[in-house]
């Protein structure tokens, strides 16, 4: 099975309701879909969000890598030398990760087609099902709170609440998302790099001492700052996930070392593809650090190897792949199903992506 040619689209597809977050606001999903097509006639699906606030990458960024750094590694590659194959893609030039995670999940669905074998059985897992938790936006608290009623009348026992945009008034949206849901569910929350270190610890424990019980919190602190990210983890009675801290294996071993946080969260897009991910996975099975498994804004092709990998991995405990379910409308065929916040992976070999419905994906002529 040998790499024959590369084609290249653009998804769309409108969200239900505008996603907020400390740093940004978006209404539509518009991803760059990979289709790596070979002699033998199978296809291997790939997709990628420019998402520019927290990877840097653009539409046009990661067309251009594509095609200009990591196709001509791959044209006439043979798939079976895997190994070969994927390390090219990580090596077709430095950072691009969302790009290099679209190629480096079409390889892995070409392989598992080529031995017909579903790609979570092919690392090791059992076909089982899911449970993702849902994001709520930024909002003033009384929308946030019936956000959350609604998502919990859908059927989902975990909110992942986005807060950070305004600090002062983060306790008081937690308080009416907290009432509004009553005690038995789920809050995990996500600042997206909103606080300082001291403000972080300041913010955490009211929450903790208003009896809010949140499960975590995810990235307090900026992405670089990992010493302010282990002072919050060491103050902070709420237990701390990296997430815009950690890209590479190599940033997650720093994590690890230095106990900089209690869990981290996994994206293909941060760390470019499956093949990465397994890295992080493994050094995280050492360390005994838990993991979550997240995703950017992304249309089911991404989101489905993300759940291919996760559906293999036990160190991987936490879900946040709500990506297809944040959609009004699912136009990726095959894969994986999702009925709210139950997720069953696909039994077809690879990942059992059969394309995206007409209308929703324009070709791009490369
Ligand atoms: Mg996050």
């Amino acid at each position: 099975m040998k790499i024959t040619h590369i084609r290249l689209g653009r998804l769309s597809a409108p969200l239900r309701v505008p996603f907020k977050t400390a740093l940004r606001t978006v209404n539509r999903v518009e991803d760059v879909v990979v289709e790596l097509h070979t002699d033998s006639g199978a296809v291997g699906y790939g997709e990628a969000p420019p998402t520019g606030p927290i990877t840097g990458d653009t539409t046009g960024g990661i067309v251009g890598a594509i095609l200009e750094l990591i196709a001509p590694a791959l044209l006439g590659r043979e798939v079976d030398d895997f190994e070969a194959v994927t390390a090219l893609v990580q090596k077709a030039g430095v950072h691009n990760t969302s790009a290099k995670a679209a190629v480096d999940m079409a390889l892995w669905d070409l392989y598992g087609q080529l031995h017909n074998i579903p790609v979570h059985k092919l690392l090791g897992g059992a076909r089982r099902q899911l449970v993702t938790d849902i994001t709520i936006s930024v909002n003033p608290p009384e929308q946030m709170a019936k956000d959350a009623r609604d998502a919990v009348a859908r059927g989902y026992d975990c909110l992942k609440v986005k807060v950070g945009a305004d600090p002062a008034l983060d306790t008081a949206r937690l308080a009416a998302v907290r009432r509004a849901v009553g005690d038995k569910v789920c809050i995990r929350i996500d600042a997206n790099q909103a606080w300082t270190p001291r403000q972080a610890v300041r913010i955490l424990n009211e929450m903790q001492d208003k009896g809010l019980a949140l499960e975590l919190v995810e990235q307090p602190v900026p992405a670089a700052d990992l010493e302010g990210l282990a002072y919050v983890t060491r103050n902070s009675w709420v237990p701390v996930m990296a997430d815009e801290s950690v890209f590479s294996p190599a940033d997650a071993m720093r994590i690890f070392q230095a106990r900089a946080a209690d869990y981290v969260n996994i994206k293909l897009m941060k760390c470019g593809g499956l093949t990465n991910a397994l890295r992080i996975a493994a050094a995280a099975e050492v360390y005994g650090v838990e993991c979550m498994i997240g995703c950017m804004l992304e249309a089911k092709i991404a989101v489905n190897a993300a759940v291919e990998l996760a559906c293999a991995r036990s160190i991987i405990t936490r879900v946040d792949l709500d990506g297809p379910v944040l959609c009004s409308v699912d136009p990726v065929e095959g894969g994986a199903q999702f009925d709210e916040r139950v997720i069953t992976v696909s039994d077809a070999p690879g990942m059992g992506i059969r394309g995206v419905q007409p209308g929703y994906l324009s070709y791009l002529d490369t």
